[in-house]
This record gives C-alpha cells, structure tokens and sequence, in this order.
C-alpha cells in the first residue's frame, strides 16, 4: 500500500488522538501529536517545557517557533518518511505554510488531509471525561470505557486528566478552533486530496471512513 503523510484536522476532542492511534497501529505510521510533545516538554522540565506550561494549562499556543523546532525533528527522522500523521499541527495559517516549507525541503507531501467535524456540545462530553495513560498515551473516557480503565495494561493508575481539560479551558480552546485554526480549512479544503468525515458518529465507523481514505 501507498503510505504518504496525513493531516487529521478538527477541533479539540475531535478524536484526532484515538484515530491517529488506530493507524499507527494497523498501518504502522507515526503519530505527530504537536499536543504530545509539548506535554513531553513539560513532564521533564526542559526550558522549553517550563516556558509553555501555564500557556497550555490555559488553553493558549505555544508559539510558532517552538511548535515549529519540535516539528522539525520528527520530520527529518528518516524512518518516519512519508509515514507520519499529524495530529494537532498545523493549527494556523502560519504553521500550514510552515508544513509546506518543511516537507518541499526534505521532498515530502501530504497525501491526505482529513478534517473530523464535530460539534461544540460533543466536544465538551468528550474532552471532560478523557482520561490519558502517561506511559502509552493511550486515550479512554471515564464515562465511555469504565470496563477498559479498569483492565488497562499499563495500570489504572497510569490513566491521568489532562490539566487544561476543565470547562474553562475547553471554551478558550475551542474559541481559539474557531478563530485562528478553522481557517487553515480554507487552504487544504479546494485540494483533491481533502476529505471531511463526520467525527460525532461511533469511533470503529470512523475508523472505518478513515482506512477507506487511506484505502486499504
Ligand atoms: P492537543 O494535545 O492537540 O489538544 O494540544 C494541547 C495544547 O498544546 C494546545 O491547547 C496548545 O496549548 C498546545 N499545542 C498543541 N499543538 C500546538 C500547535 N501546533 N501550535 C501551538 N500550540 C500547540
């Protein structure tokens, strides 16, 4: 099968995060996760992670420049060609011209952009039960999954809530969607190789839409 890069687009509590993982896991693809790595940043306390720490617990971006370094270095990990899915990046203007900039430099593009949409009120139920494990990044939900919790691998106790999922902080995030990231929209969705996918149905019907894209 073909394996060329992916963009999955949406809001906060798209599901981005579970699908990517789906893919990885069926088509061996690496997951990108902007989100992820700046979390990493501030788990060991590097400069960079101390810098973003109140900026993401409240909901704000880190800047360009520091999404954009971190970026770089998955981009330019051969054994990651043509095999990652970026999930959480590009989230402005700036960045999508960014992603082009990188991959034209190291011969690369995106074969697929998909964008899950969701509406607000689901994205609230969502994002106010997700539980993550800290050491797989596994994602459940407290009201979803209470059986898979329960009998994770890693150890219930590694399943933690993220800091800025409070409702607070998913009203500015998702303020933020709609002003500064809807927009990158506009520059994939006139694209051949841009799919929408209703993100508020079940998780397997969407995987399923999402492996049909990649057409497998
Ligand atoms: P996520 O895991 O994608 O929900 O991202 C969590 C937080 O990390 C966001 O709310 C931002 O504060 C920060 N972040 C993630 N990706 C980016 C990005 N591409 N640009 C700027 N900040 C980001």
């Amino acid at each position: 099968n073909n394996q060329v890069n992916i963009i999955l687009f949406g809001p906060p509590g798209a599901g981005k995060g579970t699908q990517a993982q789906f893919i990885v896991k069926k088509h061996n693809y690496f997951q990108l996760s902007t989100g992820n790595l700046l979390r990493d940043e501030v788990e060991l306390k590097t400069l960079v992670g101390l810098e973003i720490e109140t900026l993401i617990s409240n909901g704000k971006f880190a800047s360009d420049e520091t999404v954009n370094k971190l970026l770089r270095q998955s981009i330019t990990n051969l054994k990651f060609r043509d095999r990652i899915i970026f999930d959480g990046y590009p989230r402005n203007v700036n960045q999508a011209k960014n992603l082009e900039l990188i991959l034209g430099e190291f011969n690369q593009t995106i074969g697929h952009v998909i964008f899950l949409n969701v509406s607000r009120d689901i994205i609230e139920k969502r994002i106010m039960g997700r539980m993550t494990c800290e050491k797989c990044h596994m994602i459940l939900n407290e009201f979803f999954n209470e059986e898979q919790i329960e009998l994770h691998p890693c150890g219930k106790e590694h399943l933690k809530k993220r800091k800025d999922d409070n409702l607070q902080t998913v009203v500015a995030r998702y303020d933020t969607y709609m002003k500064v990231t809807k927009p990158v929209l506009d520059f994939y969705s006139k694209n051949a190789n841009f799919t929408e996918i209703d993100g508020a149905t079940e998780i397997d019907h969407i995987t399923n839409k999402i492996n049909a894209v990649l057409k497998v």
